[in-house]
């Protein structure tokens, strides 16, 4: 079976869906000439917190839109796609072999950090799709070593996408305009993360907030990151990623993607 590499995209806004920019046409665009299809996708979103990494296990999903105050046909929209219960018993089963005490959703849907990506990233909705938890009071490095525990499924045709945001202060988007130039803390950020995930920094990138440039006022959470370190991780130590710009949004939502590639030599012994 062809190995499917770890992705992780930046989600921006959830206006995304409505307003493709730079960030849609690069995701579809990824997925149809960068990427061999799938079997399966396992999201990893930021915009499901948990204390314990929770996988769902659902049929179909039920689509969460889980904001407020955007333009009503936004709330029209959503991501008819299969459930992937074999693949939640296949997570859970990783992760619990992993020693890191997985736990089953049988409700779970689709929040906007996976539809609105998959969307432009699959947008006939075929594919079997299902979600798995951010735990942000574990922190980065563990994350890093939650994709590691899901390395496996890059070989069984599962795609795992991590969905987050190169950078994320939400709180700085007030008076920007969609189209508007980053500032330099929000550009040195986004590029000295994509030079550690080029040059395949994992710890670099797992102690983020002390060595990222400006990190605390890109991340003043960190969940919107921790999906790329899944992501990172689930392509084997020693893996690189590769950025795929976006542009940005607002300003200070930089909307890069990273294809993660597996370490060149003996990576199957190094696991
Ligand atoms: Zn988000």
């Amino acid at each position: 079976m062809t190995r499917i590499p770890p992705v992780f995209v930046s989600h921006g806004s959830p206006m995304l869906a409505l307003e493709p920019a730079t960030a849609g046409p690069m995701m579809r665009t990824l997925a149809r000439e960068r990427l061999p299809r799938p079997e399966a996708i396992l999201v990893v979103s930021a915009h499901w917190e948990t204390t314990s990494p929770t996988v769902s296990r659902v049929a179909r999903s039920p689509i969460i839109h889980d904001f407020s105050g955007f333009p009503r046909r936004l709330y029209e929209l959503g991501y008819d796609a299969p459930g992937a219960p074999a693949l939640a018993e296949r997570t859970r089963s990783l992760l619990d072999s992993a020693g890191l005490e997985p736990r089953v959703s049988e409700d779970r849907g689709l929040d906007h950090g996976a539809w609105v990506p998959l969307r432009y990233l699959y947008p006939e909705a075929a594919l079997p799709v299902t979600q798995l938890s951010v735990v942000p009071r574990r922190g980065a490095a563990w994350h890093l070593d939650l994709g590691r525990a899901l390395r496996p499924l890059a070989d069984e045709g599962v795609l795992v996408l991590g969905s987050g945001g190169l950078t994320h202060n939400l709180g700085e988007i007030h008076g920007r305009a969609a189209d508007a130039r980053p500032p330099d803390w929000v550009s040195g950020f986004a590029d000295w993360a994509a030079a550690r995930l080029e040059a395949g920094d994992a710890d670099a990138l797992a102690a983020f907030r002390e060595l990222g440039p400006h990190a605390a006022q890109n991340h003043p959470t960190e969940e919107h990151f921790l999906p790329l370190l899944v992501a990172l991780g689930a392509a084997g130590r020693g893996a690189t990623g590769l950025r795929v710009p976006g542009g940005f949004t607002y300003g200070v939502l930089a909307m890069d993607a990273f294809v993660m590639a597996a370490a060149a030599s003996a990576e199957g012994s190094l696991q």
